[in-house]
């Protein structure tokens, strides 16, 4: 075992997404639940073992999940909602994560500012909890069945609460005082386990800014689970920022050790004096567990060192700086990648051996390395040269044009810009349009796949998606929609179509991510400078053009989701690559422009993602983000209408920030959540023009044309006419087409409805 060596949590979907397709077969009844369990046995007992050959101290259990932590801890609780009562076991815990016949759902939101997404609980007061930890007991013995003597991990009472929702209404933290006794009956559950136990509680909310009431529940939460057992030694884990305020209560409870996040809360090291005056053990997130590049052994091992001026070695400990979870499995299936890339890599099973390596070399030296140890450290630094150095990655062209790009500013104010707009395309109040994609069939799935295996040629390719554009126009003309887009037919995905055409973006074969339940996503990455070779877009969208003498809608993904739903280089800034990436987009806007394309629509989905979690740091984000959307869209004239879309309606926190990306019309999700949240458009003024969808896409329903006047009229109660667009919700690729041929007639009859009352 390497000393101190420690890994926050490990991923649990399989290597080759074997708990996905096992989940699937049996949703899909398919497969008996016993299947499930039978591959959930072996990846659990796979994963451990990857992580002793690695020869990791401190592996978790209670790490895996059939769907959820957040969901496991539900049920380890007895936190469950009325409409599933009466259910039990498997069939309780996916209806709650899924739904069934009888009961929705319950909700899932993003896990903190990760693309991982959790089962939000719904609590109640008059839930009766009760410990249910079958589960977690089990998990732990089937490791030591296998020989290895594992940590257990659970989410904190503080984080549980505060991630939840009160269906009644009221504080999360009002069930604090009914909650906790659970806490202490499970802590006495685990003390029986065995001689002595590691329990890792998670509290991850401590990275972000608390009042004063939810600070003060620290001191005794803790000092009261400390109490329960003299066997359990409590470490408590956050990560994602730095959890100064949190360290400075908990240093002063009986807990066993803290775990900081190093990387992505640099602020941590300020807590050093008061952890190294505690004597409390330290588990030091040095190694980054939400990003795929090599660890800097020798940089970290310095790093090592000045926390060692400070604590004591042995209270040292070397780890993720969160769980594996949010990193892809293994190297070993990337057959595909450049070498020179790969060498540049690091995924879950990788990052044990630098974990373990670079324990090595802190405690016992440089000279204890055997030989394989040696050519791996070299190996190491090689790499880490080969990064600071490599061609693929330094380009100094774009560097020069990214230093000056105070001269890429669009012309004209929006009031200049937007009476322009409306005299040349003499588009009226409640113009009708759609958000981008229309429904991909397996047809056009199965066509783009078969051109990227080699298996069609580039001219039927090509035939076919013209044949989809062609049927996409001809729908919208006969719909009578407005303004016109092509459909998206070959577009995988709305950031991997990008990064494929932009220089700087790589792609794996197998770095799948868990996002939630069986649910995965491959994100690209970005490891070199980027810049845009040739045009992505302006083919399909000319040919689209041609096919209709209405406007075309351009279709672009914008600078900060690109940047947002990709693995990002480390040794840049944020803010850098993303100027980089709006440059790129900003000579797409231009050629569009030129071939004639009237309106561009700069899609910033992920805009809200990008979110710092705590509040000192969303100014910085704010300036370089809006920064970055003016950049992508400054080569636009002022009679070119650039069109936004953001996949949500919270706008209340960032309403001055959306009106200061400065777009002429935005398209938000807005049926989904109700039009209380459009009110803050009216309230502060904001001038631009609005599409607030009109239907939920995310639904098979085909709205009627009543419905939608109503909506519509709605709107009209929050916003004048002549600022307001008519649109979904959302793009309709996850539709079909029966769904929405009827719910697109309806809308615009709805609209021709409503215009002749207040026209
Ligand atoms: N233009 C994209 C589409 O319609 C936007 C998708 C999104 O906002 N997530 O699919
Ligand atoms: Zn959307």
């Amino acid at each position: 075992m390497s000393k101190n060596t420690y890994v926050v949590g490990f991923p649990r979907i399989g290597e080759q997404r074997e708990l996905k397709f096992s989940l699937e077969s049996f949703w899909a009844k398919k497969s008996e639940f016993s299947e499930v369990e039978k591959v959930a046995n072996g990846l659990k007992q796979r994963h451990w073992n990857y992580q002793k050959d690695a020869k990791i101290e401190y592996i978790s259990s209670n790490d895996f999940s059939l769907y959820d932590n957040m969901l496991d801890m539900s049920v380890l609780l007895g936190a469950v909602p009325k409409r599933f009562q009466g259910l039990k076991d498997k069939e309780l815990y996916f209806a709650m994560a899924r739904g069934n016949t009888q009961a929705t759902a319950c909700e899932m939101t993003k896990w903190f500012n990760t693309n991982y997404h959790y089962i939000v609980p719904e609590l109640s007061v008059e839930d009766e909890y009760k410990l249910n930890a079958v589960k977690l007991l089990q998990e732990y013995k089937e490791a030591k069945e296998q020989g290895i003597k594992t940590k257990i991990n659970i989410i904190g009472p503080i984080t549980y609460l505060g991630l939840s929702k009160r269906v009644d209404g009221g504080d999360v933290y009002e069930l604090y005082s009914k909650i906790m006794p659970i806490y202490e009956a499970l802590l006495k559950e685990i003390a029986q386990l065995d001689e002595s136990i590691t329990l890792q509680i998670d509290e991850p909310i401590f990275v972000k800014d608390l009042d004063t009431k939810v600070l003060s529940l620290i001191k005794p939460t803790y000092d009261r689970l400390s109490v329960i057992s003299n066997n359990i030694n409590i470490i408590l884990m956050s990560y994602f920022e730095h959890a100064k305020e949190a360290t400075k209560i908990l240093v002063n409870t009986p807990i066993y050790g803290i775990g900081l996040d190093f990387l992505y809360g640099k602020e941590n090291f300020d807590s050093l004096d008061i952890i190294a005056a505690s004597d409390k053990k330290l588990i030091c997130g040095l190694v980054d567990g939400r990003n795929i590049w090599k660890n800097d052994i020798s940089a970290t091992v310095q790093m090592l060192q000045k926390i060692a001026k400070k604590l004591k070695k042995e209270n040292i400990f070397i780890s993720s700086s969160c769980s594996l979870l949010h990193v892809p499995f293994s190297l070993k299936y990337e057959e595909k990648l450049d070498d020179e890339i790969k060498n540049w890599l690091s995924y879950g099973v990788e990052k044990l051996d630098e974990i373990a390596l670079i324990s090595k070399i802190f405690f016992d030296g440089e000279a204890s390395l055997s030989d394989e140890e040696s050519t791996a450290f070299e190996a190491n630094k090689q790499a880490n040269i080969s990064r600071k150095t490599s061609q693929r990655i330094h380009d100094k062209r774009v560097q020069q044009r990214v230093s000056d790009i105070e001269k890429y500013e669009r012309d004209g104010t929006y009031e200049e810009r937007i009476a322009l707009q409306k005299a040349k395309y003499k588009y009226q109040p409640l113009a009708t349009t759609t958000i981008g994609s229309f429904p991909q069939t397996p047809e056009i799935r199965h066509a783009r796949r078969e051109f990227k295996n080699n298996n069609l040629d580039k001219t039927s390719y090509e035939n076919e998606m013209k044949k989809y554009i062609d049927d996409c126009v001809a729908f919208q003309e006969e719909c009578g929609l407005e303004i016109l887009v092509h459909g998206e037919p070959e577009r995988n995905d709305m950031v991997e179509y990008f990064g494929e055409q932009l220089q700087g973006y790589g792609f794996s074969q197998n770095g799948w991510v868990q996002s939630y339940g069986s649910r995965c996503v491959k994100p690209p990455f970005i490891y070199g400078d980027i810049s845009r070779p040739k045009p992505m877009t302006v083919e399909w969208i000319t040919y689209a053009q041609s096919k209709t003498s209405k406007i075309m809608k351009g279709m672009l993904t914008g600078p900060v989701t690109i940047l947002n739903w990709s693995f990002v280089r480390d040794d840049k800034e944020r803010s850098e690559v993303s100027k980089q990436i709006a440059l790129g987009i900003c000579d797409e806007v231009n050629d569009l422009q030129k071939a004639g394309i009237k309106m561009i629509q700069v899609d910033e989905a992920a805009f809200k993602e990008g979110y710092p979690l705590r509040t000192s740091k969303i100014q910085e984000y704010e300036n370089w983000a809006v920064r970055d959307f003016k950049l992508s869209v400054s080569s636009a004239k002022q009679e070119t209408q650039i069109h936004t879309h953001m996949c949500y309606s919270e706008f209340n926190d960032i309403i001055a920030t959306i009106e200061a990306m400065d777009a002429d019309v935005i398209s938000i999700e807005t049926a989904r959540s109700g039009n209380e949240l459009l009110k803050i458009f009216a309230k502060v003024g904001y001038k631009q023009e609005v599409g607030p969808g009109v239907y939920d896409i995310h639904s098979p329903r085909v709205p009627s044309v009543d419905e939608m006047v109503t909506q519509i009229k709605a709107l009209l109660e929050v916003l004048p006419k002549e600022q307001l667009w008519i649109n979904p919700d959302c793009g309709l690729k996850t539709r079909k087409w029966e769904e929405v041929k009827p719910s697109l007639k309806n809308m615009v009859e709805a609209v021709k409805i409503v215009r002749e009352e207040v026209l």
